[in-house]
C-alpha cells in the first residue's frame, strides 16, 4: 500500500472567504470572533477534502492568519522589541508585526524562495533566545485529531527559519544561535506529539540552495535531537537536494520527502541506497502548477520505487498546495476542452488516489483513468490554436540590432532630459492608484454584462481624469494614468494577448490577504492588437505633465503564469517580449514619451541552484532587451522591481540597462543602496512602504532621501514609493504623496541654495 499525504493545502478558502474575512476584520467591521470561526471552518473543511480524497494522513498546522514564517518566529518566542508592551491583543500585536501601525514598522516582506508567496522575515541578533509558547499550534493538531486519521503536524524547518532570517546591523554566525533553536523546536515537536501528532514534517525547501557545508554538517545533530522525541519526515522542495544526499539518507528520520517535478532524476539517487527502515515520499504532482499530471508517465516513473519500497512508498504534490487554486470545479465559465486540461488543488488529491491505485491494482484498475490523461496530454499537444508559426519565425530571425538601444545612456539622458526637462529629483508613483470599490464593480458589471462598454469607457475616463488632477495637485512631477482599467498587472495583459487563458476563480495568495489569480498559458504568445495605447494616450491629453505608458515586463508574464510544462520556457519568453516590444513602439508612436516595463518578478524567476543562473539571466536580460530596444533614445525606459535584495543579481540590472529603475527599499531602510554602489543609470529607491497602511511623515522621507543620497549622485536619484499604490486608499495615498513630494521640494530646494 503506497501512503498519501499533502504537505499543505490553500488557506484562503474556496471563495477566498478568509480574505474577506481578514480584510473587513482589519477595517473593524468584524469581531475577533467571527474572524477565527471563519479560519476554523476553512480548516475543518480543508481536513474533510483531505479525508473524502483519500489521503492517509491529516495535515495540521498548515493554516495560518498571515504567514506561517511570522507564527513559528511568534511560537518560538522571538518577537523584537518594538513590537514588545504594544496593549493589544494577542490577535492584534501578530498583525502588528505582519503590518506595521504608526511608528511600528512591520517585519520585512520577502519572497518566498523562487515562488510569487511572500513571507515575513524573522529579525535575530547574536543573543536571540527562544521562548516556546506553541498552544495555537497544537490546538490545531487536536482539532485535525478529530477526524479520525492519523495526524501530521507541519512546520518550517529550523534550518529555513534561521537561513531566511533577517540579521541587523551587526554581524554574527547564525549558526551559533542553532542548538538554542533546535532545543526550542524539540520543545515544539514534543508538545505536538503530546497533541496528538505521531508525525512531524519539517519544510526545508532551503536545503535546494546551494547551503554552505557548515550549515549541511549541522543537520546530523540537530535531527539526531528530533528523532528521539517523535518520528520526522523531512521534506525537501522547490528543487533537487540529489547535492547533499550522502548526508540526507544518512540522517536519523523517519522519512524523507522529494520534489520529483523539479527533478524527477534524483529519485535513482535515493533509491540506490535508500535505509530499509524509513518511508520515502515522492512529489510527483505539480504543487505549484494547475495542468492535469500525465499519470502514465509518472505511474512509469514510480513504479520501480513501489516494488523496491512497498508500504513504504508515499506519494504527495511536490511541495505545500499554498501555491495551486483550489478547486477546478469553481470554473463554471471555461469552455470544457480546456477545463478538462486543469488540474487544482482537490483535483491534485484525486490524481494521487488514482496513482495509488494504480501501483497497487495495477494499470488495468485504472484504464480509464489513464486513457483520459493520455488524451488529455494529446489535445493540448494538437490543438490548433496552442501553435503559433508567425512568431515562432520571428523570435528565429531576431537579431543583434533588436536588442540594442541606439546609444548609451549617458547620450540617451541628454535627449531625454531635453524632451521632458524635469527637475533635480523627480517625483513620480509606481503606476497603480487606490482600486476602490467603485472601481472594481464597474468592472465586474462590465465583465458580466450589466453595463455596456461605452458605460464603462466613460467611467474608466472618469476615473482617469480624477487621477491625474489629484496627481498634478499634488505636484507630482511624472505622472501615470493609474491603472483603473486593470484587475492585475499580469491578468490584464493575458486576457489581451493569445496563448492565455483566464481563470475565474483560480487565486492563489500571495501575502496576508493579498491573492492573485495567474493566468493559464498554454501555447504560443501573440498580441492581436494594441493593449494600453488608447488609455495612455487619453490620459497624455488632459495632463500637463509627462504621463508614463505602463507595462508588465516578459519575465513577469512568464513567472506569474501557470505555464504548460510542455512549452519551452525560453521560446515563449523571447515572444511575451516581442508582444511587449510591438507595445513600447505604438506607445511611443502615440506621443508617449516615458514607458515602464515592470519586471517585479525578474528576481524571484532565478533559479536557486547557482550553476543554473547564468543562463536564466541571460535569458531573461535578452528578453528585456528586446522589449525595450525598439524606441529612439529620447523615448525614456523605465522598469520597476519590488524587492531590495539585490546584490547577486546586480549585473543583470545593470544589464538591463532600463534609463530609470525604481525598487522597494523604505522596509529595509535603503540598506540595499549599499549593495548597488555604482549603479550608473537613474535610480528610485523606494520611500513609501505601501504594503502597509501606514502613512510615512516628512521627517521619515526626508531621512530616506538623505540616506539615499549619502550613495546615489543627485543627479541620478528618483523619489517615488515602493510599488503601486493599488491595495491603499485615497485618504493614506494622498497624505503619503504630499508628504513625498514635500519632501522632495525641500531637499531640491536646499540643494539649489547651497
Ligand atoms: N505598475 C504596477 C502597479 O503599480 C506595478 C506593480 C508591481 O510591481 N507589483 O501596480
Ligand atoms: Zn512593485
Amino acid at each position: 500500500m503506497a501512503i498519501l499525504h499533502i504537505s499543505g493545502f490553500p488557506r484562503i478558502g474556496r471563495k477566498r472567504e478568509f480574505k474577506h474575512a481578514l480584510d473587513a476584520y482589519w477595517s473593524g467591521k468584524i469581531p475577533e470572533a467571527e474572524l477565527i470561526a471563519v479560519a476554523n471552518a476553512i480548516q475543518e473543511d480543508s481536513w474533510r477534502i483531505q479525508k473524502m480524497h483519500g489521503l492517509d494522513w491529516l495535515t495540521a498546522g498548515d493554516f495560518s492568519y498571515y504567514d506561517l514564517m511570522l507564527d513559528l518566529t511568534v511560537m518560538l518566542g522571538v518577537i523584537p522589541e518594538r513590537f514588545r508592551g504594544l496593549e493589544l491583543t494577542d490577535i492584534d500585536s501578530y498583525f502588528t508585526m505582519a503590518r506595521g501601525a504608526k511608528n511600528t514598522p512591520p517585519l520585512s516582506l520577502t519572497k518566498w524562495f523562487d515562488t510569487n508567496y511572500h513571507y515575513l522575515a524573522p529579525e535575530i541578533h547574536a543573543s536571540t533566545g527562544f521562548s516556546v509558547n506553541s498552544t495555537a499550534f497544537t490546538e490545531k493538531i487536536r482539532a485535525s485529531a478529530l477526524h479520525g486519521l492519523p495526524v501530521k503536524a507541519t512546520l518550517i524547518g529550523p534550518l529555513t527559519w534561521l537561513y531566511l532570517a533577517r540579521v541587523e546591523k551587526e554581524d554574527f554566525d547564525k549558526l551559533s544561535i542553532l542548538p538554542a533553536l533546535v532545543e526550542a523546536f524539540n520543545n515544539i515537536l514534543d508538545e505536538s506529539k503530546k497533541a496528538g501528532a505521531t508525525l512531524v514534517e519539517l519544510y526545508e525547501p532551503v536545503l535546494s540552495l546551494d547551503l554552505p557545508e557548515s550549515w549541511i554538517r549541522n543537520l546530523k545533530p540537530a535531527f539526531e535531537v528530533f528523532s528521539k522525541t517523535v518520528p520526522v519526515l523531512l521534506t525537501t522542495t522547490f528543487g533537487s537536494v540529489v547535492h547533499i544526499a550522502p548526508t540526507l539518507i544518512e540522517l536519523d528520520i523517519a522519512g524523507l520527502h522529494l520534489d520529483l517535478v523539479r527533478d524527477p532524476g534524483q529519485l535513482d539517487r535515493f533509491l540506490e541506497t535508500y535505509p530499509t527502515n524509513r518511508f520515502l515520499s515522492l512529489g510527483v504532482v505539480d504543487g505549484r502548477n494547475v495542468f492535469k499530471a500525465n499519470l502514465s508517465l509518472i505511474l512509469d516513473q514510480i513504479q520501480p520505487a513501489y516494488h523496491k519500497l512497498g508500504e513504504r512508498l508515499w506519494l504527495a504534490p511536490s511541495c505545500s498546495l499554498l501555491h495551486c487554486p483550489i478547486d477546478v470545479l469553481n470554473e463554471a465559465h471555461l469552455d470544457d476542452s480546456l477545463k478538462s486540461w486543469l488540474s487544482f488543488s482537490i483535483q491534485k488529491l484525486d490524481e494521487l488516489a488514482i496513482l495509488k491505485r494504480g501501483l497497487e491494482k495495477g494499470k488495468s484498475a485504472i484504464s480509464q483513468e489513464l486513457q483520459l490523461s493520455d488524451h488529455v496530454a494529446q489535445a493540448r499537444h494538437e490543438t490548433a490554436h496552442a501553435k503559433n508559426n508567425i512568431v515562432r519565425k520571428r523570435v528565429e530571425s531576431l537579431t543583434v540590432q533588436d536588442e540594442t538601444r541606439d546609444n548609451s545612456f549617458p547620450v540617451r539622458k541628454i535627449k531625454q532630459q531635453q524632451k521632458l526637462g524635469l527637475p533635480l529629483l523627480p517625483t513620480t508613483t509606481i503606476g497603480s492608484f487606490p482600486q476602490t470599490d467603485s472601481i472594481r464593480r464597474a468592472r465586474s458589471n462590465f465583465r458580466t454584462g450589466r453595463i455596456d462598454s461605452a458605460e464603462y469607457h466613460e467611467f474608466i475616463s472618469h476615473e482617469i481624469r480624477i487621477a491625474i488632477q489629484r496627481q498634478q495637485d499634488i505636484g507630482l512631477d511624472v505622472l501615470v494614468h493609474g491603472e483603473p482599467e486593470r484587475s492585475d498587472m499580469v491578468e490584464f495583459f493575458a486576457e489581451a494577448l493569445d496563448g492565455f487563458l483566464l481563470t475565474e476563480n483560480g487565486w492563489v495568495q500571495s501575502y496576508g490577504s493579498r491573492c492573485v489569480k495567474p493566468p493559464v498559458l498554454y501555447g504560443d504568445i501573440s498580441r492581436p492588437r494594441p493593449i494600453t495605447v488608447g488609455w495612455a494616450h487619453f490620459a497624455q491629453s488632459i495632463a500637463n505633465r509627462p504621463v508614463k505608458g505602463m507595462l508588465t515586463g516578459p519575465v513577469t508574464l512568464l513567472g506569474w503564469s501557470f505555464v504548460h510544462e510542455n512549452l519551452s520556457r525560453d521560446a515563449i519568453l523571447m515572444q511575451l517580449a516581442l508582444a511587449v516590444r510591438d507595445e513600447v513602439k505604438d506607445l511611443e508612436a502615440a506621443g508617449i514619451a516615458i514607458i515602464q516595463i515592470d519586471e517585479p518578478a525578474f528576481r524571484e524567476g532565478l533559479p536557486l541552484r547557482q550553476e543554473l543562473r547564468k543562463i536564466w539571466l541571460d535569458h531573461a536580460i535578452r528578453a528585456f532587451a528586446i522589449a525595450s530596444s525598439g524606441v529612439s533614445d529620447a523615448t525614456q525606459i523605465h522598469t520597476h522591481m519590488c524587492y531590495s535584495e539585490f546584490g547577486e543579481i546586480f549585473d543583470a540590472i545593470k544589464a538591463l540597462d532600463a534609463d530609470v529603475i525604481s525598487i522597494e527599499a523604505s522596509r529595509s531602510q535603503m540598506t540595499l543602496l549599499e549593495d548597488i554602489p555604482a549603479y550608473p543609470n537613474d535610480i528610485g529607491p523606494g520611500v513609501y512602504d505601501i504594503h502597509s497602511p501606514r502613512v510615512p511623515d516628512l521627517t521619515e522621507i526626508t531621512a530616506l532621501i538623505e540616506r539615499a543620497l549619502q550613495k546615489i549622485p543627485v543627479e541620478r536619484l528618483w523619489i517615488n514609493p515602493d510599488c503601486g499604490l493599488k491595495t491603499r486608499n485615497w485618504t493614506e495615498v494622498e497624505s503619503a504623496l504630499r508628504n513625498m513630494v514635500k519632501a522632495a521640494r525641500c531637499i531640491r530646494s536646499q540643494l539649489q541654495n547651497k
